[in-house]
């Protein structure tokens, strides 16, 4: 089904307003001309609107429930890179990858492994980011960034994945200054685990930052933000 014009242009809008607040924040933070990937988080609407943002430009999607990436990735052209950024149960790694170029989410040892185990036999090698509880909230997922300094050596063990930096949420309801300490806390975790690194792991990638506060993660160095609600403000989604 074709989307209303009406919602493509609101959507093109907010795109760009998007894109003016992450350059603004970037030339506030000193680093004006910096790449920062901009993930559309495609979670909250159907596949047409999807397939719109892909038509605005945004060629990285991501979705949080491995089922809604199945499907909208069938469902949609090839030159998507598909981005897992929730909770991915070990069951659903083998179909995931089939079509998630990035997985944030490895937030736990085990599915390391599996990720591992299903990418060498696919002959994949996806992107996978170290999930961090930087809230301590016990709700959030997440290595605790205590444990880290153990974890990171053993990345060795896991060679069909490409390890390439941490991913962190903000706690729910916590002032601006607080997400942007803890927004600070996965920087310098990332600065002190990249010495512990076995050779070839690089800690490039900072993906933090979402709708409400991608300005405050991108002025403490996010690499890659990952926004959704932001884009759908003032869309009508019942009549797309
Ligand atoms: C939903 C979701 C987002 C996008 O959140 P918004 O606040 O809607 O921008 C980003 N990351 C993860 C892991 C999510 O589940």
């Amino acid at each position: 089904m074709p989307l209303l014009p009406d919602i493509a242009e609101k959507l093109q809008h907010n795109l760009h307003c998007i894109q003016q607040r992450l350059e603004q924040a970037l030339r506030q933070a000193g680093r004006s001309g910096q790449p920062v990937l901009l993930v559309a988080v495609t979670k909250y609407v159907p596949e047409e609107v999807a397939a719109e943002l892909v038509r605005l430009g945004c060629r990285h999607l991501g979705e949080s429930r491995p089922q809604q990436l199945w499907r909208k990735a069938e469902a949609l052209p090839g030159e998507v890179v598909w981005h897992q950024v929730g909770h991915l149960q070990r069951n659903k790694v083998r179909r995931t990858l089939r079509y998630a170029r990035w997985i944030h989410s490895g937030d736990r040892w085990p599915l390391l492994q599996t990720l591992q185990q299903e990418a060498q036999a696919a002959g994949v090698r996806p992107k996978v980011l170290l999930q961090v509880n930087i809230s301590g909230e016990e709700a959030k997922g997440g290595f605790r960034p205590e444990e880290l300094p153990q974890i990171v050596p053993r990345l060795e063990e896991l060679p069909d994945l490409e390890i390439c930096g941490l991913m962190g949420m903000s706690g729910l309801g916590a002032s601006p200054e607080e997400k942007s300490r803890q927004f600070g806390l996965l920087r310098g975790l990332r600065n002190q685990l990249q010495p512990l690194c076995p050779p070839g792991v690089e800690l490039r990638e900072l993906s933090m930052g979402m709708s409400d506060d991608f300005p405050l993660a991108v002025a403490q160095g996010a690499t890659i933000v990952r926004i959704g609600s932001a884009l759908y403000e003032g869309l009508d989604l019942e009549r797309s």
